[in-house]
């Protein structure tokens, strides 16, 4: 064999091993363009130096096919790895997983349209603490003047542990953010006698015992608030609440309307209707034709609740409110089916990600 095709041989040994010691595949050098130009290459010779040089370019290969061999021998020999365990960032790269791009990911729409809401009760002075996912039966009941054994208990499909709390009843998932409130009343009150108010927002995951459907789910969240100051009315809860309203949706024409309800940890409670901002009352699918959405329960905090938090209500008065984030967010954007949100499908969710909404 002649010694340009000798060198060319070589100077494609030398390129392949380089390329072995690289390569995350090593297999890729048993098809690499370089190997291939060998092969293409015989077929053009003389037919005297077909032979030798057939035989150094197989045996080029039979090199590669070996090293190959030994290095997945190697492999093998490794300790088996625990795919399901977290991995040291300083662990050997080779054997770390792969991470997906950030790029592939956004934001859930429901915590996007969480800080939203957020945002426009910061911008009205209130300050945020996040609810819990498991509580006992005094903040979900017990502080709220819920008392033992009260029928409206029974109203809230609660989920509850066989775990017990320290007064011997079951741990509950939380059937409203309310479960806050008494904890938010003592750490504040404080500001009261500075002639602050309380003011603080509740947003949390809240769990009952629901028949799933279009309209209902057993996870979902909620965004409690708490106004408490001296000389506090109903005319300020709807205020907070329709201004809140009209920045959420962005109208400036946004009638609301409320009426009696009952909840044991108001007085007077309220179930609070928005126009709907769609049709302007005209009737279409969002508000079922009636040109009115029930959105939330509200009212004024009971005195019962005030003293269990030692405020004295004579003094201060407050008004609470809690509104399902999922039922906004599925009114926004005309959300079909509160399902979607849980479901983890990716054709729902990508329609919000990078900012693009529906
Ligand atoms: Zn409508």
């Amino acid at each position: 064999m002649n010694q340009e095709l000798d060198n060319m041989v070589a100077s494609v040994r030398e390129q392949l091993l380089k390329q072995f010691a690289s390569a995350e595949d090593k297999t890729t050098v048993l098809r690499s363009n370089e190997l291939r130009t060998l092969y293409a290459r015989i077929a053009q010779l003389p037919n005297d130096q077909r032979a030798p040089f057939g035989n150094a370019v197989n045996k080029l290969k039979a090199e590669l096919s070996d090293l190959i061999r030994q290095h997945n021998e190697q492999e093998s020999a490794l300790p088996a790895i625990d795919v399901s365990a977290p991995f040291a960032l300083n662990s050997d790269k080779a054997h770390r997983p792969k991470l997906l791009s950030a790029d592939l990911g956004s934001v859930h729409p429901l915590s996007e349209e969480i800080s939203k809401i957020c945002d426009i009760f910061y911008g009205m002075g209130f300050s945020m603490v996040e609810s819990r996912e498991i509580d006992d039966d005094w903040h979900m009941f017990g502080s709220l003047n819920f008392p033992e054994g009260h029928p409206a208990r029974d109203d809230y499909d609660t989920f509850m542990t066989k775990q017990l709390d320290k007064d011997n009843k079951p741990l509950i998932a939380p059937a409203h953010t309310s479960s806050m409130q008494h904890r938010v009343l003592l750490k504040n009150k404080h500001l009261l006698d500075k002639g602050q108010p309380i003011a603080t927002i509740i947003p949390g995951r809240t769990f009952r015992n629901e028949d799933v459907d279009p309209r209902h789910e057993h996870t979902f969240n909620q965004i409690e608030g708490i106004y408490v100051n001296s000389q506090v009315n109903i005319g300020n809860l709807i205020a907070t609440l329709k201004t809140f309203l009209e920045s959420y949706f962005n109208s400036s024409n946004i009638e609301v309307k409320t009426q009696p309800f009952y909840f044991p940890f108001t007085e007077p409670s309220l179930e609070f209707s928005l126009s709907c901002p769609f049709c302007n009352k005209q009737g279409c699918s969002v508000c079922s034709q009636s040109g009115w959405i029930e959105l939330l329960g509200c009212g004024m905090i009971h005195p019962q609740v005030l003293r269990a938090a030692k405020i004295d209500p004579i003094k201060f008065q407050g008004f609470a409110w809690g509104v399902g984030v999922e039922r906004l967010v599925m009114m926004k954007y005309g959300i079909e089916d509160i399902r979607h949100f849980e479901s983890g499908k990716l054709s729902f969710l990508r329609q919000f990600s990078a900012g693009g909404y529906l």
